[in-house]
């Protein structure tokens, strides 16, 4: 392996660290999904409103809303709403997301509340598990389209479960992994 290559596999592990992708390795499970979801539990009992079910009309303005602004179209990629049959209170799910060459977001019509649609979205911004990456960019979106004291709120449910939310440490640039690679092989 080339020097070079070696230093790309490094950056690449390195982001895999705060960002794990579902399927590709499937043997690195989503680890923080359950606390993840508890902290969403704490965050929504103090904005109830925001996990009321919506009309299909209402969700389908609120997701275009989202997929058209600046924010989206900086950071997103296509994504399409489908409507799952609806199970009513017998439903496994209110949503999932999906990848592909258009993303998809399907959504259950007993189930849908902006909570979850901005949850979804997010995981089609390519943060397909519940890692820190994941949640960061939760944030910026509940802070983008709910506002900034929610965002704020929400933040500290994940901190207070245990979550870590600061800004990832940026991979080595290529010189300095070399310094300290030359250094480690010199070593041994
Ligand atoms: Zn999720």
């Amino acid at each position: 392996m080339s020097t070079i290559d070696k230093y790309n596999a490094y950056v690449a592990r390195q982001r895999r660290k705060y960002n794990h992708q579902r399927g590709k390795h499937s043997h690195l499970r989503d680890s923080q999904q359950t606390k993840c979801y508890s902290a969403e539990w704490k965050y929504l009992e103090m904005y109830p409103e925001l996990k009321e079910c919506m009309s299909k009309e209402d969700a389908e303005k609120f997701f275009k809303r989202i997929t058209k602004s600046k924010m989206w179209k900086d950071n997103g990629w296509p994504t399409n709403l489908l409507w799952l049959k609806d199970m009513g209170d017998k439903r496994r799910l209110n949503g999932y997301a999906q990848d592909g060459l258009v993303r998809t977001v399907s959504l259950s019509p007993s189930g849908c509340s902006k909570y979850t649609i901005i949850h979804e979205l997010t995981h089609c911004m390519g943060y397909w598990n519940h890692d820190r990456l994941f949640r960061i960019w939760l944030v910026k979106m509940v802070s983008r389209f709910f506002g900034r004291e929610e965002a704020k709120f929400l933040k500290q449910c994940f901190k207070d479960n245990g979550l870590k939310m600061s800004k990832p440490r940026e991979p080595l640039a290529y010189g300095q992994w070399l310094e300290k690679y030359n250094r480690l092989v010199n070593e041994n």
